[in-house]
């Protein structure tokens, strides 16, 4: 079983149910045990233009999907949770977000998948929740810790707790 780290988020109508009926839903599939997750942080829009602030967590799981199979998977659960996709580049509003940010030590790059996530380093609303469920966890192309990695992150002050765990 790999140990993965997912980054769920909504900006869009209910965001705790939707980050609550997304986890049930992982765990529901008979190849993903939830582990743990993080509490609730509430962000601010980054590298968008939103006035609807973010919900983000962090979800641990251990599962027997591989990676490509597991994306599969977050992307059915986001679709039936009402995910709309506009064609246009860029970040838009939405009703749940689920990435891939650790997969084991995996280091992938292709056209459908980059892990680690390619912007966790740079994104408190990542970094935080991780904090606070893995702070020793190194990552595996930096080879530093979560801990060491905030330290050196430029808006560390974006993230506010909402104190909710899933
Ligand atoms: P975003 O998360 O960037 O707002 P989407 O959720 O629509 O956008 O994902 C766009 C594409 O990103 C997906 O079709 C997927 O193939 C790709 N992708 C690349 N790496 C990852 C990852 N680590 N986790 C999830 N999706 C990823
Ligand atoms: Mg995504």
């Amino acid at each position: 079983m790999a140990i993965v780290y997912l980054s769920l988020g909504s900006n869009l109508g209910d965001r705790v149910g939707y980050i609550q009926q997304a986890t049930s839903l992982l765990g529901a599939n008979k190849n993903i045990n939830i582990v743990t997750t993080s509490s609730f942080y509430e962000t601010e829009p980054w590298g968008m233009e939103s006035d609807n602030w973010f919900l983000n967590a962090i979800v641990q799981i251990s599962t027997s999907l591989s990676p490509l199979d597991l994306l599969k998977e977050c992307q059915n659960i986001e679709n039936l949770l009402g995910r709309e996709r506009k064609n246009n580049k860029g970040y838009s509003d939405r009703t749940l977000d689920i990435d891939i940010v650790f997969y084991d030590n995996l280091i992938i790059n292709n056209n459908d998948l980059t892990i680690p996530h390619k912007y966790f380093h740079k994104r408190a609303f990542m970094l935080v929740p991780m904090l606070e469920i893995a702070e020793d966890f190194v990552h595996p192309f930096f080879g530093r810790t979560v801990e060491s990695l905030y330290d050196d992150i430029e808006n560390p002050e974006m993230v506010c707790l909402y104190g909710t765990r899933i």
